[in-house]
């Protein structure tokens, strides 16, 4: 574990037991030199400790470039709850989980993620003030599809010669809160949408409300479309799934799409665009911390559509120096956390 915190640069980590309500959490704190860190609480089942620990160190790290490059005053930082196969009381885990952020004194605030609502953020407000997204503050999922859906526009432009995406094949995978929200956004912009979801209930939505096609979940990656949208959860693009897509670009919002950063490499070398996730997926971030912050939405919406003339920058940066956009990204915000 210290190697990968060495590697990832990770400022912290912080363990956390609660044996009455359950609670197994942990919080990665990546970098606070622009600000406390702030970053999304998940609420998943993961395969092993470990592999719970690994991704909150990861996404971390994502939230620490991703507040750097949207020009946030804010550091990086996760928390994963890790979901038991029964759970008696949820509420009574998330203020159990709300009693040890406090502990921490603002150095780590919540949001939702993956897994969590803004019920359970209510739960935690119980007995904190260092967490976002409550009912009070709104869903920041709205605000990182308009985010991704600028993007996409961004990237149709630098790939295809226009940010029109009436009639182009938009392959979204993962059909949640954010996913859903940006289909309706493409499907409004006269996109064709083929979709897939663990939850068919969503896929069968999609398909009555916005005229989705839908496709098997192990099928998507592989079928023709021009932009693929991964909404879902991270670790889609790997050094396999790569040489199976058949589309001119890769934007969507979920975090940590790459599984190591060659295969962003991989993707430059088949001509397919990659939209960092981390830059094109930061409404989410931007929405949480300037509501934290106490601005008003007017502000926020101008902060918001900066994104996508960011990513244009970080397209051309790339194309002029023939890499791929996610290393020109990291390097960017490399230079912004450690200058
Ligand atoms: P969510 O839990 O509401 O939705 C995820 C959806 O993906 C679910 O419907 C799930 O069934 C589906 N899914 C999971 N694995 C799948 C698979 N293999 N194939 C098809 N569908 C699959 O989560 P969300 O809030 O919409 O976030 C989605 C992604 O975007 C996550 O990676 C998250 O970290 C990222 N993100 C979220 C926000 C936000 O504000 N919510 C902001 C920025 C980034």
């Amino acid at each position: 574990m210290f190697a990968l915190m060495q590697s990832t640069r990770l400022e912290s980590l912080h363990l956390s037991v609660d044996p009455v309500t359950g609670l197994k959490a942990v919080i990665a704190i990546h970098n606070s030199r622009l600000g406390p860190a702030l970053g999304g609480c998940r609420y998943l089942a993961y395969p092993s400790d470990e592999s719970a620990i690994e991704d909150a160190v990861r996404l971390a790290q994502g939230m620490s470039y991703k507040a750097a490059l949207a020009g946030l005053a804010q550091g990086g930082g996760v928390a994963v709850i890790i979901r038991p196969a029964h759970v008696e009381n949820r509420a009574a885990v998330f203020e159990a989980f709300g009693r040890w952020i406090n502990q921490l004194d603002g150095r780590y605030i919540t949001a939702i993620d993956a897994g969590t609502s803004v019920a359970d953020m209510d739960c935690i407000a119980q007995h904190t003030q260092f967490v976002t997204s409550t009912t009070a503050a709104g869903d920041p999922a709205p605000h990182a599809a308009m985010g991704v859906f600028a993007g996409i526009r961004s990237t149709a432009m630098a790939r295809l010669g226009s940010d029109n995406l009436e009639g182009l094949r938009i392959a979204v995978q993962g059909l949640g809160n954010v996913g859903y929200a940006l289909a309706e956004q493409l499907h409004a912009a006269g996109a064709e949408l083929l979709v897939s979801d663990i939850d068919h209930g969503k896929v069968q939505l999609a398909m009555e409300q916005l005229g989705a096609h839908p496709i098997a979940n192990e099928a998507l990656l592989s079928t023709p479309c021009d932009i693929l949208a991964p909404c879902g959860l991270g670790g889609v693009l790997n050094r396999t799934s790569v040489t199976q897509l058949r589309c001119s670009a890769v934007a969507g919002s979920a975090n940590n799409q790459l599984t190591h950063l060659e295969v962003a490499d991989q993707l430059e070398r088949r001509g397919i665009l990659y939209a960092p996730d981390y830059v094109i997926n930061a409404g989410g971030l931007i929405y949480v911390s300037l509501k934290h912050r106490g601005e008003e939405l007017t502000t926020i919406t101008a902060h918001l559509s900066k994104i996508s003339s960011r990513l244009t920058e970080v397209f051309a940066h790339a194309q002029a120096e023939k890499r791929s956009p996610a290393r020109v990204a990291d390097e960017l915000a490399e230079k912004v956390l450690y200058r």
